[in-house]
């Protein structure tokens, strides 16, 4: 059988400098486990627009629909802040998900005991903390029509953006918090605004019917989103999968996500449909920026980018014990005190580069063999 396909797009800014270390343990696995992977690598963001001069040629989309799972590092750096909106290093991204139609954004809001100092909550509100915020990723208010500005009868303007979801929209991403439950601790719990919008009441009836008629062995409960961001900072521990719509769940993903300390510990996936193979279209990515603050210099944190693979082999390849030999290789070393300077607390000591994290991860990797 032949290898699963992995097109790496490295992108800008810190994202070589992370995914190098991705790809120490990529071959780690190939080496010591025997599960290999074509890798193919290729160009988005500033470093396509430099070449192409657009940020993702039709060539690489073209790659990207073909693979089995997409690893993105970083697009952006201010080089390319006075492009045209349309070529901006975002757009490459923008591009990816949108004709990958990848709906199911999971963000993952894990706080590793080593670091649970690092969160602006006690440690013993997040130590242990392991959630998941399943948002959906391709409709709603950042897509409905109408939207724009637009002239009022007073003179003044009026600024419209509206929030659509259809029911497929929504028993499509319901399904996909209902399949990762099952997987974890078989909880999901629904946010919306039922009480004051529309959109809010057919939400909480189409992920009650998927629930009731599919996947009626997962608990499911409802809660409206502002009582959710509440929660979230008083008792995090309550929720296993959290699923919602894109506008509150870019908010709740991102309060949720700084439980747990360092953007550079933060990895994410976006999830489509099932290809011909079973496999979901997939792209796998750490939450933060580019960083050109730090590019080059050997500070950035590999470790999103890496729990990001990690994702991928769990979600797209079905390889959840190898994925959770690579978390627990993580938690080790930061077990260890081994850290990058992000990771640093006021006790100060010496950080580690990228490539020494990444050292230090294999190392681990290799003493659970
Ligand atoms: P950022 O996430 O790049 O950086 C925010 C802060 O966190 C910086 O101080 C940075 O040094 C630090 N940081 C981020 N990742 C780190 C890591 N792995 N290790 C250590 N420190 C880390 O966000 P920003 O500064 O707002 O944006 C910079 C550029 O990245 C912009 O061009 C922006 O548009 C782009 N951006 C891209 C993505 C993406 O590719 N998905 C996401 C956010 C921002």
């Amino acid at each position: 059988m032949a290898n699963p396909s992995l097109l790496i797009l490295a992108g800008d800014g810190i994202g070589p400098e992370v995914m190098a270390e991705v790809k120490k343990i990529i071959g780690w696995y190939g080496e010591k486990r025997a599960i290999r992977f074509d890798v193919s690598e290729d160009l988005v963001g500033g470093a396509a627009y430099d070449v192409h001069g657009v940020p993702l040629a039709d060539e690489t989309m073209a790659r990207a629909q073909a693979v089995d799972a997409v690893l993105l590092g970083a697009v952006g750096g201010p080089n390319y802040d006075v492009l045209d909106f349309s070529v901006k290093p975002e757009r490459g991204l923008l591009r990816l998900r949108k004709e990958m139609d990848l709906y199911a954004n999971l963000r993952p809001a894990q706080c590793f005991d080593a670091l649970a100092d690092f969160s602006s909550l006690k440690p013993e509100i997040v130590a242990g903390l392991d959630i998941m915020i399943v948002r959906e990723l391709t409709s709603g208010v950042y897509f409905g029509e109408p939207r724009g500005i637009f002239p009022d009868n007073e003179g003044g303007r009026v600024g419209i953006n509206t929030q659509r979801y259809t029911t497929e929209e929504i028993r499509r991403v319901a399904r996909s918090a209902f399949e990762l439950a099952r997987r974890r601790n078989n909880k999901v719990c629904s946010m919306e605004k039922a009480n004051v919008m529309e959109s809010g009441i057919l939400w909480r009836e189409e992920v009650q019917w998927v629930h009731d008629n599919e996947y009626p062995d997962v608990a499911l409960s409802h809660m409206y989103a502002d009582n959710g961001a509440m929660q979230l900072v008083r008792w995090p521990k309550q929720f296993d999968v959290i699923v919602t719509d894109n506008l509150f769940g870019d908010v709740l993903s991102d309060c949720a996500a700084m439980l747990t300390g360092s953007l550079g510990m933060l990895p994410s996936a976006s999830l489509g449909a099932p290809m011909a193979n079973g496999r979901p279209k997939a792209l796998y990515e750490p939450v933060h920026g580019s960083a050109p603050d730090i590019a080059g210099q050997g500070k950035a944190n590999p470790i999103a980018c890496i729990l990001s693979f990690a994702m991928a082999l769990r979600y797209s390849f079905d390889l959840g014990d190898e994925a959770a030999r690579l978390e627990k290789a993580v938690e080790k070393v930061l077990a260890d005190g081994v850290r990058t300077a992000d990771l640093m607390g006021p006790e100060g000591g010496t950080p580690v580069t990228t490539a020494e994290m990444g050292d230090a991860i294999v190392a681990a990797l290799d003493a659970s063999l």
